[in-house]
């Protein structure tokens, strides 16, 4: 691999509110720490994730988040291109995260 032409996807974060349970995995594991929680709670009162300011580019497009998330309530998509939510995801009402 040439790492001088090789290129970083850039992902962009959804996430469905309303299913947070504030476990806290997708904020500890995120390997680029784009993630923090939310000032606000919604409707169960929890806290949930958001990009955190300054990293709004920052998502490497791992899905690490939307892989261990146990509420499946949050996704990434290609910053890059137009993409489907994965079909667990759709229906959903999702927030930017940004
Ligand atoms: S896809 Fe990876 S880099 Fe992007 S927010 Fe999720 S865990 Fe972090
Ligand atoms: S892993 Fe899922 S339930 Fe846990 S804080 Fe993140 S979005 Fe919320």
């Amino acid at each position: 691999m040439n790492l001088d032409t090789a290129q970083v996807p850039e992902g962009r974060v959804h996430v469905i509110v309303e299913r947070c349970k504030e476990c806290n995995f997708c904020i500890t594991y995120c390997p680029t720490d784009v993630l923090v929680y939310s000032e606000e709670t919604n409707a169960k009162g929890y806290r949930y994730p958001e990009v955190a300011p300054g990293k709004e580019h920052s998502c490497v497009l791992c899905r690490f988040c939307d892989l261990i998330c146990p509420e499946l309530a949050i996704f990434t998509t290609d910053s890059q291109q137009a993409e489907t939510p994965p079909a667990e995801h759709q229906g959903a009402q999702a927030d930017d995260g940004q």
